[in-house]
């Protein structure tokens, strides 16, 4: 990591006034939450095809896979701890910088941080909510899984109009809710400074947000272990850990002020 890019990523953000920041899966795998697409992340043991909202959609045996899924990618979210990372945007919170914080992420991790629920944009929804897919009633997750484990229950469907649940996650082929993604469009064309943390960029709509930004006008700064499709666009790239290179940024921030 060089030095060179943390003073310049820390000016970035003392020199901004309206700053959003777009988190993906990588914000989160120090926190024990692995991502998909890195070496024995989830697609390394799942087929993504298998688990689309089409497939959920047509058959009993795909809603099941999606249950077993779901409770074998539960536990690490359920006992995951927010890092450095996700403090460090707390912090820049604190210092009245911040517009919007836009996840991909279903984990909740920037809740437990700390963040203002008012500003938390959740593109993908949570896994910490179940939903029907026919009327839209939501519970809390462990009110389901409670009685799944009670009843034996592989696949739970609603007491009221019997359609199938779901944790309350946007799955592929599904689309996003509008007004969220509406929300994160206008934050993303208003802010001076995009600042993505973890992110492949490559599952759309999402990525689409930091070239919004960079059209609109803000400079973009990545955070992010890997090479991503929007590199080149980039005004400053730091690749590292999240939380180490967050950690770092917000040190030399506090040195300069
Ligand atoms: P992704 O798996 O496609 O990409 C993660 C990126 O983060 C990769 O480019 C990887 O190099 C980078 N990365 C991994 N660990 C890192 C670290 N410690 N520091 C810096 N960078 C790191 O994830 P994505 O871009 O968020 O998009 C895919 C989908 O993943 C989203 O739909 C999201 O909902 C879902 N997802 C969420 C969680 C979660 O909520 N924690 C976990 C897995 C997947």
């Amino acid at each position: 990591m060089d030095s060179n890019q943390i003073r310049k990523a820390a000016d970035m953000i003392l020199n901004a006034g309206r700053i959003v920041v777009f988190t993906g899966a990588g914000i989160s795998t120090e926190s024990g939450i692995p991502d998909f697409r890195s070496p024995g992340g989830i697609w390394s043991q799942y087929n993504q095809d298998d688990l689309t909202y089409q497939k959920f959609m047509s058959a009993e045996r795909y809603r099941k896979l999606y249950w077993e899924y779901d409770k074998a990618r539960y536990p690490a979210m359920r006992d995951a701890k927010p890092n450095d990372a996700h403090l460090a945007v707390v912090q820049i919170e604190k210092m009245g910088k911040l517009k919007a914080l836009i996840t991909q992420n279903i984990d909740g991790l920037h809740y437990r941080a700390g963040s203002n629920p008012h500003r938390i944009y959740e593109l993908h929804g949570t896994v910490i909510e179940v939903t029907c897919l026919k009327c839209h009633e939501r519970w809390p997750r462990e009110e389901i899984t409670d009685r799944m484990e009670r009843e034996n229950i592989d696949v739970p469907y609603c007491d009221k109009c019997g359609g199938p649940l779901k944790c309350a996650t946007i799955a592929f082929g599904q689309s996003l809710p509008s007004d969220v993604l509406e929300a994160a469009i206008d934050h993303a064309q208003q802010c001076d400074l995009f600042l993505t943390i973890g992110s492949s960029l490559v599952v759309q709509p999402a990525s689409m947000l930091p070239l919004q930004a960079k059209r609109a006008g803000a400079e973009l700064v990545l955070v992010n272990l890997s090479t991503t499709p929007y590199d080149a666009m980039m005004d400053l790239i730091v690749r590292g850990p999240a939380a180490k290179v967050m950690s770092d940024i917000m040190g030399a921030i506090s040195e300069k002020t």
